[in-house]
């Protein structure tokens, strides 16, 4: 299941569970929509992916049990500030390629 992580790794920015501004990685790295595109460039620092918008888990019971309350958000922060010389050597190794052909 997708894991709601509490908060930006880079900036720590709260991104509670309906945040529209959590963008996430498809190994559910965790940023907020600024750092993803601004400090990223749309590249994962942890695995090269690129970022979507997260969706948010409904808060209503609205079809079985499948509701925030049930499974809820975490709680353990990552907070790993990206290396900025690593991350540049990391957006210019992935060389502009869209996501679909990284
Ligand atoms: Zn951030
Ligand atoms: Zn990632």
């Amino acid at each position: 299941m997708l894991e709601l992580r509490p908060s930006c790794e880079h900036c720590n920015k709260l991104l509670p569970p309906a945040s529209p501004e959590a963008r996430i990685c498809s190994f559910e790295c965790t940023f907020c929509a600024t750092c993803a595109s601004e400090v990223l460039d749309n590249v994962c620092p942890n695995c090269g992916g690129g970022f979507a918008p997260r969706p948010v888990r409904p808060v209503t019971d609205w079809k079985g049990g499948n509701h925030l309350a049930r499974h809820p958000a975490v709680t353990a922060v990552k907070h790993r500030p990206v290396d900025a010389a690593a991350q540049a050597a990391l957006v210019a190794a992935v060389g502009g390629l869209p996501p679909e052909r990284r």
